[in-house]
């Protein structure tokens, strides 16, 4: 059957943003009060005593902030098969399972049609403003995206990640088409039961589709730089499979076999072209655009957890523009990168206000009311100043009211009426033994600033993560890290001193040097350890696209402590406030 692909119109798209953003105040009404009239049957809304308003003000009165704890015994009778009006007023058929890196276990949050909408309406927002400044032509996207494991829950719901649950939407391809970007490769890939399978098919596709690929993307950046890095491991591989038009005996599964015969010919030429320029590059600087000499840029989630990846992604890219996708998460999207033209370091994103009701909790505020034991006051969208870090608080159509998203942004402007959003942390403190505060982006700082150390020696940080050891007194840090090479011993102890001194945070440095915590340790662990992470996380149900390092292994990440415990090769301690 033909699929019926709507045309794109990009200059629509931008009006209707901009005319959407030129009100957001009244639209974020609007969308509060459908979202409250769709759901005002829901068993959770009716309890709270809202009686049919739907106005923000007596919304904020009744409906108290939640995380997700609060919602799990509701989350809990869904997943088991309760089909009353619980969370939503239409019951929930289908789970999203986040990615969970940061409490050690995928989070359950319900899934339906209207959050697939607004997944469309946000990559429709990026790519209209997208194409706008670079402009793709009718192509294929090499798209290293994959499915999780889809499963029926206790009481027979789909779930199944975010991106899954939106790449198996009978709508999906479609809309990819539309917007230019269909994948090269075929379902049966993307599909695959086993990721290393998937991804090595990927590569292959890509290259078979070399001369049309017109983007390298992913949902999050880190799965490129994987893809490039097992690419390295696995070229010649590939040359000998497009040579001989035979798939690798590695490739076991059958479907995935069968469709891959079916773009698989022999290709002497392309094969020796491939060669070629791998054997020409140096250290694979300017690999992509090497390979695929059409491509106009790497397009995927660059920032917040994604940043330390963006060396070697650049690396890969060579002159290649790296473009950042936009920001959402399980829970729902929230906003869309306009100004494509901005490198990752200095993207924001602009929210979408047809999409949620959200609000923002300040940063200070916060910190204040932790102590007096009261309710935070969130403000509302418009309302938000410049220069401000906030904690986002979502409502979305599928049955999450007030939730506490857990990310920290700060507002770096206006696009109209509408804030532009600059990612910053997941707001949880990574890293605290008593006085000291060490969030994700201090750990980042000081892992880039002794990664420099090694750059020197040609060595990279390939991933890291952190634990805090209580086990002995006084605690200290742990810092766990993953090099591709050999480091001296005294390089390695001088990375050590300068990961201690780079947390300048007050409270940690007052209480390293009157010993209330002990040296910091940084211990190196074998190569390949995190990719055991990550497959652990994978048989936890995530999903490779959604996949982000935890970078602190805390008492609910058993499991990987031990994985990295069982891999430390070697163990510094730092000699800094001796
Ligand atoms: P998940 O838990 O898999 O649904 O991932 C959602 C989380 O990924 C968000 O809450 C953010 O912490 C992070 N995230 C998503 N998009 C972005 C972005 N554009 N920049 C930085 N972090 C992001």
């Amino acid at each position: 059957m033909l699929e019926k692909v709507e045309e794109f119109n990009m200059e629509k798209v931008i009006d209707e943003f901009e005319a959407l953003t030129k009100d957001a105040e009244r639209v974020q009404r609007e969308t509060l009060r459908k979202i409250l009239e769709d759901n005002a049957s829901a068993e959770y809304l009716q309890n709270l005593g809202l009686n049919g308003r739907t106005d923000p003000e007596s919304f904020k009165a009744h409906v108290p902030l939640v995380t997700h704890k609060e919602l799990e015994p509701y989350i809990v009778r869904i997943i088991e098969g309760d089909a009353s009006s619980i969370l939503t007023g239409k019951p929930i058929t289908t789970m999203s399972l986040s990615s969970g890196t940061t409490q050690g276990k995928p989070k359950y949050v319900p899934w339906n049609d209207e959050l697939f909408e607004t997944t469309m309406q946000i990559y429709q927002t990026s790519f209209a403003f997208r194409n706008r400044e670079f402009p793709v032509k009718n192509g294929k996207a090499l798209s290293f995206i994959y499915s999780s494991k889809q499963f029926k829950t206790k009481g027979g719901l789909a779930a199944g990640t975010a991106t899954t649950n939106v790449f198996r939407n009978a709508q999906y391809k479609c809309a990819m088409k539309a917007l230019q970007s269909p994948c090269c490769s075929p379902d049966e890939v993307i599909f695959g039961p086993d990721f290393h399978q998937s991804l090595y098919c990927h590569l292959l596709c890509g290259l078979i589709f070399r001369e049309e690929v017109q983007l390298v993307s992913s949902t999050f950046a880190h799965s490129i730089v994987h893809a490039f890095r097992t690419f390295e491991q696995v070229w010649q591989e590939l040359c000998t499979d497009i040579r001989e038009g035979v798939l690798t005996s590695r490739i076991t599964v059958p479907s995935i076999r069968m469709a891959m015969s079916k773009l698989l010919k022999p290709n002497p030429e392309l094969a020796n072209l491939i060669e070629k320029k791998c054997m020409g590059l140096s250290n694979w600087y300017g690999l992509i655009p090497e390979l695929f000499p059409n491509a106009k840029y790497v397009y995927g989630i660059m920032t917040g957890s994604m940043e330390p990846y963006l060396k070697k992604l650049r690396h890969y890219a060579g002159e290649l523009l790296l473009l950042t996708a936009d920001y959402g998460s399980s829970e729902g999207w929230i906003a869309a990168n306009v100004n494509p033209k901005l490198p990752p370091e200095l993207a924001t994103y602009a929210v979408l206000p047809h999409i949620g009701y959200f609000e923002f909790i300040p940063i200070t505020e916060l910190e204040q009311t932790k102590f007096l034991c009261v309710d935070p006051q969130p403000v509302g969208l418009t309302e938000v100043k410049v220069g401000e870090e906030y904690e986002i608080v979502i409502t979305n159509p599928a049955g999450l009211y007030r939730y506490r998203l857990g990310d920290v942004v700060k507002v770096m402007g206006f696009h109209n009426s509408t804030p532009e959003l600059k990612f910053v942390r997941r707001s949880s403190l990574l890293l605290t033994i008593n006085i000291d505060k060490n969030t994700e982006k201090d750990l980042q700082i000081a892992v880039e600033a002794a990664a420099k150390l090694v750059a020197g020696d040609k060595l990279e940080v390939i991933d890291y993560t952190s634990h805090v050891d209580v086990s002995s007194e006084p605690g200290h840090y742990v810092i766990f890290w993953e090099i591709n090479g050999e480091a001296s011993d005294e390089l390695l102890s001088e990375c050590c001193n300068c990961l201690d001194k780079s947390f300048v945070d007050a409270g940690y440095t007052s209480s390293r040097k009157t010993n209330c915590i002990g040296p910091l340790e940084l211990r190196v662990v074998r190569k390949g350890t995190f990719q055991k992470i990550l497959d652990h996380f994978l048989g936890l149900g995530a999903a490779v696209s959604q996949y982000k390092t935890p970078r602190c292994v805390g008492p609910t990440h058993g499991k990987v402590l031990q994985i990295l415990s069982e891999n430390v090769v070697k163990s510094y301690l730092s000699t800094t406030f001796n």
